[in-house]
């Protein structure tokens, strides 16, 4: 959509301002887990998710148990072992949880450990903090029992060499893929997770939404849960799983609040904005949403007993 004409459409997928009545509360999906996943590799983490909730784990469990499973796959260049590099080729990792107590944990820029979900949920349970970086949370992680390990692989390291020669800008919708998921349990309580090595060949030190507890995800055990992927930098600035769990809060189902959400992203750039966000959504009574800026955007979900991939079209 050019600038005119969206100025002329008005905020493209605009929600009527009536639905903005306080929402009554919310019945509580309860024996029927839901389990929701960014991109196609969100369908054998949404599987892991479930083996978890079926050997007696809670929501918690579940979301880091998808999480891990993107983490250790190889072949996934966006999270985890096998994920690219930053632009002097260290493998660098964001990842962050939250509970459905409201608990939240998260690292940013750790190197050399497989599972950053798994460390970002020992800053929650083990810490005062909410939050560790780099080295500290290395070696908060190494005090854990966590090993080192070279996340960068043959293929990864090839790739990177490959951008070397060039250094070509990359953006995070060529080479992205965070894996964010949440989870309601049979006792109806939320939580979520979220795991990535970021955008390719970034500045050394750069950290996206990913840890960033509100940007790529926020849980309110009242109302909902939401998660991001796409462009960290402008996930950040908008607040955006924060903001999503606000507008249902709002009386927004959640495809809407995923778009008013991005909404606000349209407008802060003229109604043109040159890069990815996706989000999804569930709210407490099961009900899921997603919606992207751009193209389109694959989600896995799992819910009545079928984990399926989904596809929405961007909203421009
Ligand atoms: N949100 C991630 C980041 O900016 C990348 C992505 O999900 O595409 O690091």
């Amino acid at each position: 959509m050019k600038r005119r004409d969206f100025l002329a459409a008005g905020i493209a997928g605009a929600v009527s301002p009536t639905i903005l009545a306080k929402s009554k509360k919310l019945k509580t999906n309860k024996n029927n887990p839901v389990i929701i996943s960014t991109w196609n590799f969100g369908i054998p983490a949404n599987e892991e998710a479930l083996r978890a909730l079926k050997n007696g784990g809670d929501a918690m469990d579940a979301a880091e148990a998808g999480a891990r499973n993107a983490e250790s796959d190889i072949e996934n260049n966006s999270v985890g072992l096998g994920g690219l590099p930053d632009e002097l080729g260290y493998v660098t990792l964001d990842s962050c949880v939250m509970d459905s107590a409201g608990n939240a944990g998260s690292v940013a820029f750790l190197q050399n450990i497989e599972h950053p979900v798994s460390v970002a949920r020992m800053v929650m349970e083990k810490t005062k903090h909410v939050m560790l970086v780099g080295e500290g949370a290395k070696q908060f992680a190494l005090s854990q029992g966590f090993k080192e390990k070279n996340l960068l692989t043959e293929k990864s390291k090839k790739e990177w060499k490959k951008w070397l020669k060039e250094r070509r800008e990359m953006t995070p919708h060529e080479t992205h893929d965070t894996l964010s998921v949440l989870v309601q349990d049979k006792k109806g309580d939320l939580a979520g997770a979220c795991t990535t090595s970021g955008w390719a060949y970034k500045m050394h030190g750069r950290v996206g939404d990913s840890p960033i507890i509100g940007a790529a995800l926020f849980v309110d055990n009242e109302v909902g849960c939401a998660a991001a992927t796409g462009l960290g930098e402008e996930v950040i600035k908008s607040t955006g799983s924060f903001l999503v769990v606000e507008l249902m809060r709002q009386g927004y189902n959640p495809n809407e609040a995923c778009q008013e959400a991005l909404n606000r992203v349209i407008k802060a750039h003229n109604g043109n904005p040159d890069f990815q966000i996706g989000y999804i959504a569930l709210r407490k009574d099961g009900k899921v949403g997603s919606s992207c800026l751009k193209w389109s955007f694959d989600y896995a979900l799992h819910k009545n007993g079928v984990n399926k991939l989904n596809n929405v079209k961007g909203l421009l």
